[in-house]
């Protein structure tokens, strides 16, 4: 009797709705369908025919078939023997499904994979970002550093020119470095931890392209560390 107290209200409420629906005879019995055609699978599961399904509970097996082709639910005089042959829960009997702990961990991996992936794409679209703000800028500055060196001009425009170049240059560089040290993180080659360091800790690392030269917190040691999109693979 407890296991049916214990049922869930989204349950309890799917044979009333049946009722009303065909009171009102404009949806199909879905659920009903459903769970009757449920039964038939639990019981051939069991290895029972109707009849001897019918002959354990001590009715016609007629009353199994209505059950079963969705004409009717087992009332709940009989549905914990019932379930109790079948092996399944009240609760799954009366969703027509099993319900299982599997099903809610699935679920929440579904979700947990499609959040990973939102914020990977938002890391990966970061380091597009860092390289289109970083390129232009980096080549716009040389260009500007070959023209003041090969072009013919006043001494004070040559330092203008290369004066301008390297500060934008400068300042695209901590722009960049800021956002490359927001996107993901990096991961320590000893023991795979990954970490995301500080602005500074970033951009005073020495780096060939985004692999930069930190220390791990988690092991202590030297490496470099590349950049990753995820927490965890
Ligand atoms: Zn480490």
């Amino acid at each position: 009797m407890v296991e049916w107290l214990n049922i869930n209200y989204r349950y309890v409420s799917v044979p009333v709705d049946c009722r009303y629906a065909k009171a009102r005879k404009e949806v199909p019995d879905m659920d009903q369908i459903k769970i009757g055609k449920f039964i038939a699978s639990c019981r051939k599961e069991q290895g029972m025919t109707q009849a001897v399904l019918a002959g354990k509970l001590g009715i016609s097996d007629r009353a199994v078939s209505k059950w079963e082709t969705g004409k009717s639910l087992p009332d709940s005089g009989i549905m914990l023997k019932l379930c109790e042959l079948l092996g399944i829960s009240v609760n799954e009997l009366l969703s027509g499904e099993r319900i299982m702990a599997e099903i809610y961990d699935k679920r929440a991996e579904e979700n947990l994979l499609a959040m990973k992936k939102e914020v990977e794409e938002k890391n990966r679209q970061m380091l597009k970002t860092e390289y289109m703000i970083a390129l232009p800028a980096v080549i716009a500055g040389l260009v500007m550093v070959l023209v003041a060196a090969l072009v013919e001009m006043p001494v004070w425009l040559r330092i203008v020119l290369i004066a301008f170049a390297l500060v934008m240059i400068l300042i695209v560089a901590f722009v960049a470095v800021r956002i490359e040290q927001k996107a993901g993180y990096y991961e320590c080659q000893h023991c795979h931890h990954r970490q995301v360091p500080t602005y500074w800790q970033t951009n005073l690392a020495m780096h060939i392209g985004r692999t930069r030269y930190m220390r791990c917190p988690e092991c202590g040691k030297y490496s470099w560390q590349k950049k990753v999109l995820t927490k965890e693979d």
